[in-house]
């Protein structure tokens, strides 16, 4: 274990001579904001010792290079969205905050493709693609909040990856400081590429642990001409979820296949103050299909509407696709105003395990008396359920979610099952990660890591203890 040295004087006057006094913060009222990330329970929060705004790739590499000299750790992070503990500094030291790095540097709409600082949000991405009629699928709930650095860091997915893929299938290529301090260009703007290890993919979903992302390449594709969102309907999630894979087959693959259970709908009618259609009851599926002409469209609609109907859904919907979208995005700022504390997992299966291992999660749930509440980027397989404690004790909480957790891995992991789809480990589930991880998987990434990160300087605490 690494002995981490204090943030001197001395160190933070060398910070000031790299990026600027002015970008260089140690008031404890600013600090608090940089102590946390989107979950709520204070027992995750730790304070860093300053936190840099670098503006360019030679700062952040030469901040990396100093805190190397001194054994300062550094955590990297973007807009502080991450719902996993990722961007807390548990040991203290620099945050290195990619705000100031947020210029869009480059779109080319001839070869479909675009440059941007890693600071950039997600939101602004898509904006600058479709200004050039252009299309940016990475779609993650939080995207108008979240850096495109964030999303490549924990490989993000979001709304759209049933068609497109999570956020490593969108690029090309990345400029990254490495742990050491060089500064270096991984992956190429080519369409196929077989020279050497892919590195860039080994970066991408590796939470700031092997590199901070400076400047990404990302793909693009054209803006598709007609979108359509349904919203199927249906009387219990076992018929919602179980018309899941059947609609991943009707001709032509959906762009999303989200699901929202009965519970959530009525969290969300509180936390937006508004009303949805059947939420007495109704555990929904939004189903939203890309095509070429509306008439096209109009067949595939009929042809979903036939299969949810066929499969038990109540109703099939046209909705209002920005009512149903925003209701869809919100869902975590809903059960945090319910709860601080409470849990939220990411859990991913094969699809074809999906039906069972939604009801055995909510089985486990009751057997604790916890309150679950689930929504699900279905058409992937992956799975959030949100375990709220119910109105017991701290003490008594932490011990039941550690029973519940252990219930819920032991049915996930031998299924194929993952502990995230899209959320990453970070600090928050780093003890389940050494737990449920083959032992040979774990010591290749324990390798790895050592070997691009001898003095354990990025983001140390994270994925599993080195
Ligand atoms: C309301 C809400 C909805 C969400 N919906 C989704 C969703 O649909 N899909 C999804 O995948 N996630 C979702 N998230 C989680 C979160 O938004 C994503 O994980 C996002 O990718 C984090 O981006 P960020 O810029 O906020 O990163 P941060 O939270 O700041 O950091 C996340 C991790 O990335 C590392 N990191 C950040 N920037 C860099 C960099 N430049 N170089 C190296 N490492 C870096 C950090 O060290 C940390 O480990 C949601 C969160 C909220 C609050």
């Amino acid at each position: 274990m690494t002995k981490y040295k204090a943030v001197t004087p001395l160190v933070l006057a060398e910070l000031e001579d790299i990026v600027g006094e002015k970008n260089v913060v140690v008031d404890r009222d600013k600090l608090e904001n940089y102590s946390h990330d989107e979950v709520s329970d204070p027992h995750y929060y730790y304070l860093p010792e300053v936190v840099v705004f670098p503006e360019t790739t030679e700062q952040v590499a030469r901040i990396v290079k100093l805190a190397n000299q001194e054994l300062i750790p550094v955590t990297p992070r973007g807009a502080g969205t991450g719902v996993s503990c990722g961007a807390v500094p548990v040991h203290g030291g620099i945050v290195l905050t990619t705000e100031k790095m947020n210029k869009i540097i480059k779109v080319d709409a001839d070869n479909l493709y675009m440059e941007v600082e890693a600071g950039v949000r997600t939101g602004e991405v898509q904006q600058a693609a479709k200004a050039a009629g252009l299309y940016y699928p990475g779609d993650p709930c939080s995207g108008d909040s979240c850096f495109i650095g964030g999303n490549v860091a924990t490989n993000a997915g979001g709304n759209k990856t049933v068609k497109y893929g999570t956020t490593r299938h969108q690029v090309y290529s990345l400029e990254v400081v490495t742990p050491t301090g060089e500064i270096t260009n991984l992956g190429a703007r080519l369409t196929k590429n077989s020279t050497g290890y892919a590195l860039e993919q080994l970066v991408i979903g590796s939470e700031g642990t092997l590199g901070i992302i400076t400047k990404i390449t990302l793909k693009l594709v054209p803006l598709p001409e007609h979108v359509l969102d349904l919203l199927a309907v249906f009387p219990d999630y076992e018929s919602a979820i179980s018309s899941v894979a059947k609609l991943r087959k009707v001709g032509v693959t959906p762009t999303c296949i989200e699901f929202m259970d009965n519970s959530y709908l009525k969290s969300i009618e509180h936390y937006l103050n508004i009303k949805l259609a059947y939420s007495e009851e109704g555990h929904y599926l939004i189903i939203q299909m890309e095509g070429e002409t509306e008439a096209a469209l109009d067949v595939l609609a009929e042809k979903i509407d036939d299969l949810c109907s066929a499969n038990g859904a109540v109703a099939v919907l046209m909705p209002d696709s920005e009512a149903i979208w925003k209701a869809r995005k919100s869902c975590i700022e809903a059960v945090r105003y319910e709860s601080l504390v409470h849990c939220d997992e990411d859990i991913v299966v094969p699809l074809e395990h999906l039906p069972y291992c939604m009801r055995t999660m909510v089985e486990i749930c009751d057997r604790h008396n916890a309150v679950a509440r689930i929504v699900s980027h279905a058409g992937d397989g992956n799975i959030h359920i949100s375990i709220l404690p119910g109105g017991i004790s701290s003490e008594e909480w932490e011990e039941k979610l550690a029973r519940i957790h252990h219930a819920i891995y032991d049915v996930v992991y031998p299924l194929g099952g993952r502990l995230s789809g899209e959320h990453g480990i970070g600090f928050k589930k780093r003890a389940l990660m050494e737990q449920y991880t083959d032992p040979v998987e774990l010591a290749m990434m324990r390798s790895i890591k050592k070997a691009l990160d001898p003095n354990m300087i990025l983001n140390p605490g994270k994925l599993f203890v080195v």
